[in-house]
């Protein structure tokens, strides 16, 4: 069977840093490096392409940053050099980060003629009160009509990412942010629980004990709330963080838990191929200056021995719903330690998922404590 890819191009420009955020972007001063941007993608997938010769295409990732500040001509633009290169799979998932605060219905319209298929909306909260405290350059309404754009279009899968953990949720306001969430029928929900990032503003001020966010045990309990609206609503519970309409799940997020290879343009990509992970420098005028002279981008790279990617396989399958089956571990890895199967009854009997003695598959629960199933299973 012919191996395939995903693709993640990264763009490093915001309007304005959230306080909590860790990921590489810089704020929009200058338009001129913008311009150039694009250019620069396309000149770093020339000349790593070559790498990825033979290799079909699953999905393109527009990350960042907010991608959803770029001209719908430049997202085209790389789309068709990326196309011009790799042979797609039937059903290219093509998707795009937006932030609510910078789109139109007339934007997405413009995305959906480039190919952009699935949108991934930032709206993390749909509580004022929150949205302030997260710095974020868009309100409810603004966040409300945004997603009610995106969903006119029956082209498009729309899914919204919400963040848990400020000192300001108990389930009374999750019940209100998720009962006015579930009428627009987002296609896939992810939760991301706020964790204070060294570096960010946030982590500056919880070191000077001006805020504590929720403890771990009190963002599970929420979820677990959550979750609970969720099924009731029709939604699958597929991943540790995400959840999913029937057949909605985001394939290019799918491909990354199975181990798949995927390749990343521009500063702070990743890439992995298997067996190594690689990454571009943090820094957009190195990336810049390597590559206007026809280099690429300084990077750093590691190699996985056979323990680690063992470990990596079960980590990520124990954070699917699909679970971890015992069989398909025999025929990569060999014989399971024996002890496993006393822990797995253990894991299964304190109610955090199903052991048959074939597999284990997490509920809600063992998902949201994948973390620590993983440690007890790995030691
Ligand atoms: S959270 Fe998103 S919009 Fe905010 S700074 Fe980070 S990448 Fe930019």
């Amino acid at each position: 069977m012919q191996q395939t890819f995903n693709l993640y191009v990264h763009y490093p420009f915001c309007l304005r840093r959230c306080p909590y955020c860790a990921f590489y972007s810089t704020e929009l001063t200058e338009s001129e490096i913008l311009r150039a941007y694009p250019d620069l993608i396309m000149r770093e997938l020339d000349l790593r392409s070559p790498d990825w010769r033979g290799f079909l295409l699953k999905s393109i990732y527009f990350g960042g940053g907010t991608p959803s500040l770029m001209t719908a001509a430049e997202v085209s633009l790389i789309i068709a050099a990326i196309l011009d290169r790799f042979t797609p799979v039937d059903n290219l998932e093509v998707s795009l980060e937006a932030n609510p605060g910078t789109l139109s219905r007339n934007s997405i319209e413009d995305l959906i003629k480039t190919g952009i298929n699935r949108l991934s909306l930032g709206l993390q909260s749909l509580s004022d009160e929150r949205l302030s405290f997260l710095g974020r350059i868009h309100n409810k309404t603004e966040a409300l009509k945004a997603l009610a754009d995106a969903k006119r279009f029956s082209k498009l899968k729309v899914s919204v990412d919400l963040m848990v953990g400020t000192p300001l949720e108990d389930t009374g306001s999750w019940d209100v942010e998720i009962d006015t969430l579930l009428p627009y029928r987002p296609d896939g929900i992810s939760f991301y629980s706020l964790t204070l990032e060294e570096g960010t503003r946030l982590a500056s001020r919880g070191q000077r004990g001006e805020l504590v966010n929720l403890p771990v045990d009190a963002t599970v309990d929420l979820l677990l709330h959550v979750a609970g609206k969720l099924a009731e609503a029709g939604y699958h519970h597929y991943e540790v963080s995400n959840w999913a309409l029937p057949g909605s799940e985001c394939r290019h997020n799918l491909h990354y838990w199975e181990r798949g290879s995927y390749l990343g343009l521009g500063p702070s990509a990743h890439s992995f191929t298997g067996s190594r992970r690689s990454w571009n420098a943090a820094s957009l005028q190195a990336y810049r200056a390597a590559l206007e002279g026809n280099r690429l981008p300084p990077s750093e790279s590691e190699d996985l021995n056979d323990d680690e990617i063992r470990m990596e396989w079960v980590y990520l399958k124990l954070r699917q719903a699909g679970g971890l089956d015992l069989e398909e571990y025999r025929i990569k890895f060999g014989d399971p330690p024996p002890y496993w199967q006393k822990i797995f009854e253990r894991i299964g009997a304190s109610g955090l998922g199903v052991y048959t003695g074939r597999s284990f598959k997490p509920n809600d629960r063992g998902l949201l404590l994948a973390d620590e199933i993983a440690l007890r299973i790995l030691g």
